[in-house]
């Protein structure tokens, strides 16, 4: 049996944030860090890939420019209902940056090796116990024993379902698809979206699917191709809803786009709550495994700021030589990272079910100083306060 110190299971951004924060806050616990992913890098994973600002912060301060992987720098997002609404531009630079998930997490990964910090690649997770002075993880190439675990496996993840099997799940759906730039259908209709512009519409609100649609440029290979989808945090599936795909094709559609002629891929992404357990005696969870964005499903930047929440809380528990962690989701709560989740968890509870028409056209179309305010303050700018 193996024995390590820190054994992180998932080697995605929420994993490897919380192992640069703990090489660059604890430089002595880097070499007690071990992290297993079932994957190689560089390895698939669903999502947009839009990186807002929070994101890159949290990368700057670990010394890390993510323009060194191939990107597209969005100078335009539009949140719009029914293609019309308001525009969000960042002065003087991009509103978003557009990443590959495969490029970026084999990027953090090499970052993550360079500070001497070993990943196992290969290794699938399968059970997880605890025990009062060790965690035993089961995986398909043998036990391994740590002093604590953290569980970065995403939603789907391992993890939280051995250590918390009956604690509440909420659980969004999200639908991806990669087309190329121009009319892919024979319709005569031309998309009006502009190259280096993303959009996100809320038109399929009243349909009971508290989410939207969204369309961002992004660069698959090298090559220019734009990647759409749609979100339903799952808030209003009390209600009749048409089928995901049916509206994402709709959409596409408006655009001159044929979904059919393209391939759909689904994931889940498990969401924020206040509810959410955190951690339990030596297994604290990271990333989408505690909970990511619910009103836009956005998790790249959460992820990366809960490895920063979560490497102090290792750290200090090593200084005190007790792993109970007891103190983990007040810290994280507590967090400029907490804070935004909570106000986005409210948002979504606020906003999803005014489902009228008439609400989200007078929302999206109209009260833009509001939208921008409450986003400015609440929303964004959290990653520049997180400690
Ligand atoms: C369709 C879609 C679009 C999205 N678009 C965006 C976006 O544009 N911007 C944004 O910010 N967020 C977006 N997200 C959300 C974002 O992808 C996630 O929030 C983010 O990946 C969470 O990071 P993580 O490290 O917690 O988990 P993950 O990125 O899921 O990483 C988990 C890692 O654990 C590994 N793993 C899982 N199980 C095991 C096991 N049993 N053993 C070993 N390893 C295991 C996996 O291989 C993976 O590498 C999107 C999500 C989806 C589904």
């Amino acid at each position: 049996m193996l024995k390590h110190d820190v054994l992180i299971l998932g080697g995605g951004p929420s994993g490897l944030s919380t192992a640069l924060h703990l090489a660059r806050d604890y430089p002595h616990l880097a070499p007690r860090i071990l992290i297993l992913e079932k994957a190689h890098y560089p390895r698939v994973k669903l999502c947009a890939g839009g990186l807002v600002a929070d994101a890159e912060v949290i990368l700057e301060r670990l010394g890390l420019d993510v323009t060194e992987i191939p990107h597209v720098d969005v100078d335009t997002a539009h949140f719009d209902f029914a293609g019309k609404g308001l525009s969000l531009r960042m002065p003087g630079k991009h509103t978003i940056r557009v990443i590959r998930r495969n490029e970026f997490d084999a990027w953090m990964a090499e970052k993550t090796k360079e500070k001497s910090i070993e990943i196992r690649e290969g290794i699938t997770v399968k059970d997880i116990k605890t025990y009062d002075d060790h965690v035993k993880v089961e995986t398909d190439a043998g036990t391994f024993i740590a002093q604590i675990v953290v569980g970065a496996d995403g939603s789907n993840g391992v993890t939280r379902r051995c250590v918390l099997p009956h604690a509440p799940v909420y659980t969004a759906r999200a639908l991806e698809v990669i087309t190329p730039v121009f009319d892919y259908a024979e319709t005569p209709q031309k998309s009006n979206h502009k190259e280096n512009h993303a959009y996100f519409d809320f038109l399929p609100v009243p349909d009971n699917i508290a989410g939207y649609t969204w369309d961002f440029p992004t660069l698959v290979d090298g090559q220019p191709m734009r990647c759409w989808g749609i979100y339903d945090t799952n808030l209003l599936a009390n209600d009749s809803r048409p089928a995901l795909k049916e509206l994402l094709a709709q959409e596409m559609a408006r655009h001159g786009f044929d979904l059919n002629a393209v391939e759909l891929k689904g994931h889940p992404i498990r969401w924020f709550s206040p509810g959410n357990q955190m951690s339990v005696p030596r297994i604290l969870l990271v990333g989408d495994a505690a909970g990511a964005d619910p009103i836009f499903g956005e998790g790249i930047s959460i992820a990366l700021g809960y490895g920063a929440v979560a490497a102090r809380e290792v750290g200090e528990a090593f200084q005190r030589n007790e792993f109970s962690f007891n103190g983990y989701k007040r810290r994280v709560m507590r967090s400029a990272l907490g804070q935004t989740l909570f106000v986005r968890w409210f948002l979504t509870h606020t906003v999803y079910p005014l489902k009228w028409r008439w609400f989200q056209s007078i929302l999206w179309r109209f009260l833009k100083p509001f939208v921008v305010v409450i986003s400015w303050i609440f929303i964004l700018n959290w990653g520049k306060r997180l400690k």
